[in-house]
């Protein structure tokens, strides 16, 4: 990164579609060097007119379930159909060295050599909350470079769904058909989150336990509040190895969207969601002024000691957050 970049080089690049301007300010928006962070901000900034109108959607699905398998197919189908596809992930656990979400780069082999379509790893380290901040802004950033589909992928485990849920037009939880409870290791959380549930693998021998799955999954979701008064989650079957069930997959997410759109659900989502972001943003910020501040930094291994031998959590937080308090004003 040079000393000093030009932050209109990176917005002029991206709106061209510049995929080495594109990674770098990714790269920027993933940096923690105040320097970076003003910089991303700036850019980021002036290319949010530039977007709104790619596609959203978010794919979860625990590890081995066939997330990278699909998404590689739905990418290479959409591609065919004139689409550029940019593919994203929010992974907390991940590290850069580490074969964890999209880090792997023999995972989506077509999709990353094909230049309709742009995959990015998860940023590594920090929060869930930093992580998913980064990933968000990263797509904001692929959709000001003309990407109209952007799918961002996370695991099944953790608060992460949630998260992804909360950047996304669509949700979709990928599975497989399991021996015994179908539901076993779901939580009912996700459930609740969910545009579609797809069980992947159905072919050869898996089949019929697909659609037992499928059966299972369904019974479920009526138990469950949906989160759209006009839409009620399906449960499809497919096989991404196979590439079977994929057109359909895809006609239920422009089903959606179209219903979205005209019952203005889709606008009413985007807002709360906009102020989610600014929430999420205040939070983050407020956490990392926190833990820089000077004051804090002096007490805080004393207290937390502490706290381990008596001082009460309460009375230890409130200390913290008055010294807080203090320094900033
Ligand atoms: P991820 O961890 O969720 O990204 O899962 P992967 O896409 O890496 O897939 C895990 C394993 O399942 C790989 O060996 C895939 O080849 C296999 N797999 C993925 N999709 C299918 C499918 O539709 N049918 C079958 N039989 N295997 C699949």
């Amino acid at each position: 990164m040079p000393s000093s970049p030009d932050p209109e080089q990176f917005i002029r690049g991206v709106r061209a579609g510049d995929r080495r301007l594109l990674a770098k300010t990714i790269t920027l928006i993933e940096s923690s060097l105040p320097s970076h962070q003003e910089l991303s901000r700036h850019i980021l900034d002036q290319l949010l007119p530039h977007t709104g109108k790619a596609l959203r959607m978010g794919i979860s699905g625990v590890p081995g379930a066939g997330k990278s398998t699909f998404i590689e197919t739905l990418g290479m189908m959409l591609i065919e159909q004139g689409h550029r596809v940019a593919v994203l992930a929010v992974d907390p656990s991940s590290k850069r060295s580490g074969g964890s979400v999209l880090a792997d780069k023999t995972r989506m082999e077509k999709l990353a050599a094909n230049p309709a379509a742009f995959i990015r790893p998860s940023p590594s380290g920090g929060t869930l909350g930093g992580v998913a901040l980064k990933t968000r802004e990263s797509a904001l950033v692929c959709e000001a470079a003309g990407f109209d589909v952007v799918i961002i992928e996370t695991v099944g485990v953790g608060q992460s769904e949630t998260a992804v849920a909360a950047m996304v037009d669509f949700f979709l939880l990928l599975l497989i058909a399991g021996a015994g409870d179908e539901l076993q290791g779901i939580k009912k959380g996700i459930l609740e989150l969910v545009d579609a549930i797809v069980i992947n693998k159905a072919d050869g021998d898996n089949v019929v336990r697909a659609q037992q799955a499928q059966r299972a999954y369904t019974s479920a979701l009526q138990f469950l509040m949906p989160s759209s008064p006009t839409w009620t989650p399906p449960v499809l079957t497919c096989s991404a190895l196979e590439m079977k069930g994929i057109d359909t997959i895809w006609a239920t997410v422009l089903e959606h969207r179209k219903k979205m759109i005209t019952t203005g659900e889709l606008a009413e989502k985007r807002q709360r969601q906009a102020l989610e972001w600014m929430w999420s943003i205040i939070e983050n910020g407020l956490k990392e002024r926190f833990s820089r501040s000077p004051s804090v930094k002096k007490l805080l291994s004393k207290i937390s000691r502490e706290v381990q031998h008596g001082t009460t959590p309460p009375a230890a937080a409130h200390e913290l957050l008055n010294l807080f308090d203090t320094t900033k004003s």
